[in-house]
């Protein structure tokens, strides 16, 4: 199996509008998606191989604004992209790490993500992502569930 590789890292902002500096390093949003199940609009700015995700919250109950009300704005989660995420899961559920998704769930850029719990990642919440690399991006894939 390939190893994983770093997909992106998950910024919990106020304002994807306001979140200048990254622009003003020369970086530019590739993707907008408003994802409705977790009341998050994603912005994701390619750097290198990887990208940043801002995840702004669309509501008052995102779980984005209730991370940001008790920890401000930061760093929310680092993605993964794993060559096979069912296996993944399955070895790491084996050996009694603890998974927020027992199993994969559709992501943004018709990706199959899962979470895992920051306790099994040193404190930092990981997700892992499935890309399907035949995916071609349709007008639909904007409301499609992600995080
Ligand atoms: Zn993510």
């Amino acid at each position: 199996m390939r190893k994983p590789r770093l997909d992106h890292i998950g910024i919990a902002v106020r304002s994807i509008e306001e979140a200048g500096l990254f622009r003003e390093l020369g970086l530019t949003v590739e993707h907008v998606e408003i994802v409705e199940t977790q009341k998050v609009k994603t912005a994701f700015i390619p750097v290198g191989d990887a990208n940043l995700e801002l995840l702004e919250p669309t509501s008052a109950d995102s779980p984005i604004a209730k991370f940001i009300e008790k920890r401000g704005e930061g760093i929310h989660h680092i993605c993964l992209r794993v060559e096979s995420i069912d296996e993944q899961l399955a070895n790491l559920k084996g050996k009694g790490y603890r998974l927020v998704n027992e199993s994969a769930v559709p992501g943004a850029h018709g990706c199959r993500v899962a979470f895992l719990h920051p306790a099994a990642g040193n404190g930092v919440l990981i997700e892992l992502s499935e890309k399907h690399e035949e995916h071609v991006t349709a007008p639909e894939d904007d409301l499609e569930a992600i995080l």
